[in-house]
């Protein structure tokens, strides 16, 4: 046993914070999952805010969606969850305090104006920031324009000079020199906090003392820094864990664009979520080392932020599924293993969907297995020659999938309407028959070209099953080179407008 640090003394609270602006991600799971394993080993509280101050992309269904895969997976909070929406008076309030000290300042520039800023800069390969034009306009002027209604944000003011000393709990000091740093805007035009602000005035109006999030935010410190300055805060122990990673050739970042990152993908393809958690629990415990089957409590057991390794922690699926198999064989008896089976793949309400789409085709009881197969697998096989339409390239198959992926990826209401709404545009757009165009579709869902009808499948399947089989039908065929994913994604952009 190492002696207690100096923090020991502090309550220990800690928060995982996302914001719900998509699927739930195994990252957040990894996140609140160290977050939960600390405050247990201390005796601590851990909060869960759900930081929705991005009007345009947060949505009530992603919270939800959060919200339950973290139930799934047991990472039960404490307190919580807070909306970050609910408390912009806070937020605004601090902000006077820092307007009225000078420590920010209004900014009137347009966003033409910024945009042709940025140009500038660029031209001249000057500081990408702010140019601070702004920054020094006189109180008296700075307050008649507000009251007179023109549009503004508040930028806060860096300093200029000196260096920005940070510590982090796994890399220990980190310098910075503040002349780098921008300006950064903290309330926007329409009233609401950036994530800085309001991560800041939370983390300290709800007490957390070890803010545990991931490395992308380490380049933000400086501003939080001097935000917890500004505002006349005591700062927490930050500690930024490092990224999950591919495991490919140049251990990229995790992405779904490789790998299925939704935590419900993980449920719906027939993964334990004790499993899930034991295998996050291997990127960061030194347990690893010895019995890599741990349950959280044993992890939560001895449990020290200080053992987290900073090389990147692979997120090897292959690993995952080696891990759930030992959970399926040695957790459950045979009885156990049916319940387990019954409850993931045929709730009531899902098998009286198949089997309404599955009736005008049975024969016996018997066909059932052969036509509905495929609604209890994780991924069907895909040939490529099945993939193949008269008359059109691999290549267009494979674009005609990558559009409906990306349509699918926006879309946050799945049903078989909305669905087949999409493939009805997309064969528009493209001039292809909807028969031409669903054919590989149905190849990617079932593994056969003809099959049950496609967008009650698809529904039934659900967005995650869905996105991961359209992308493994696209490497089917051979996959689509960056230089082209951009062209088309302009081209994309065009057609939805
Ligand atoms: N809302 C941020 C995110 O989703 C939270 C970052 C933090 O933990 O400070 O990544």
């Amino acid at each position: 046993m190492s002696a207690p640090g100096p923090e020991t003394a502090v309550p220990v609270r800690v928060r995982v914070a996302p914001s719900p602006t998509g699927d739930p991600h195994v990252g957040t799971a990894y996140q609140a999952l160290v977050n939960l394993a600390f405050a247990r080993s201390r005796g601590g509280v851990f909060v869960l805010r759900i930081e929705d101050t991005d009007r345009a992309r947060s949505s009530r269904e992603s919270e939800a969606a959060i919200l339950d895969a973290l139930r799934w997976l047991g990472l039960d909070w404490d307190e919580g969850p807070y909306r970050q929406s609910e408390r912009l008076e806070l937020y605004r309030s601090e902000v006077d305090r820092l307007l009225a000290d000078g420590s920010a300042y209004r900014c009137f520039c347009t966003r033409e104006r910024l945009d042709e800023m940025r140009r500038e800069n660029r031209a001249q390969q000057r500081f990408p920031g702010y140019d601070r034009r702004c920054r020094d306009l006189p109180v008296a002027e700075s307050e008649r324009r507000a009251a007179a209604g023109e549009p503004h944000t508040i930028r806060l003011a860096m300093p200029t000079e000196g260096e920005c000393v940070m510590r982090d709990l796994l890399r220990g000091e980190i310098r910075r020199e503040w002349e780098l740093i921008d300006d950064q805007v903290i309330l926007k035009a329409d009233g609401y906090p950036t994530y800085h602000l309001a991560c800041v005035v939370d983390d300290h109006a709800m007490g957390i003392s070890h803010v545990i999030r991931g490395e992308e935010w380490i380049n933000s410190l400086p501003k939080h820094l001097r935000l917890f300055e500004a505002l006349g805060y005591e700062p927490p122990v930050f500690c930024h864990l490092p990224l999950l990673r591919n495991n490919d050739a140049n251990r990229s970042k995790l992405s779904k664009r490789r790998n299925p990152t939704s935590i419900t993908w993980f449920r719906d393809a027939g993964f334990l979520p004790g499993a899930l958690l034991n295998f996050l629990g291997l990127m960061v415990s030194s347990r690893a080392e010895g019995e890599e089957k741990f349950s959280l409590d044993q992890l939560v057991d001895g449990f020290r932020l200080e053992d987290i390794s900073l090389g990147g922690p692979v997120f090897d699926l292959d690993k995952l599924r080696w891990l759930n198999a030992r959970y399926l064989r040695e957790d459950y008896d045979a009885d156990g293993l049916a319940d387990l089976v019954r409850d993931w793949s045929m709730g009531q309400e899902r098998l009286a969907a198949i089997a309404a789409l599955a009736q005008p085709r049975l024969e016996t009881l018997g066909d059932w297995g052969r036509l509905t197969s495929f609604l209890f697998v994780d991924a069907p096989t895909v040939d490529r020659e099945k993939l193949a339409v008269k008359g059109l390239e691999e290549t267009q198959i494979a674009e005609t999938f990558q559009f409906m992926l990306w349509t699918l990826e926006r879309e946050q209401e799945f049903t078989a309407d909305v669905v087949q709404g999409h493939f009805r545009h997309l064969s528009e757009v493209l001039g292809l028959s909807l028969r031409d165009l669903t054919r590989p579709f149905y190849v990617a869902m079932s593994g056969e070209a003809a099959s049950l009808p496609l967008f009650q499948s698809m529904e039934i399947l659900g967005p995650d099953l869905v996105r991961a089989r359209i992308r493994h039908a696209i490497e089917a065929l051979g996959g689509i080179s960056g230089k082209r994913m951009k062209k088309l994604q302009k081209r994309f952009e065009a057609l939805a407008g």
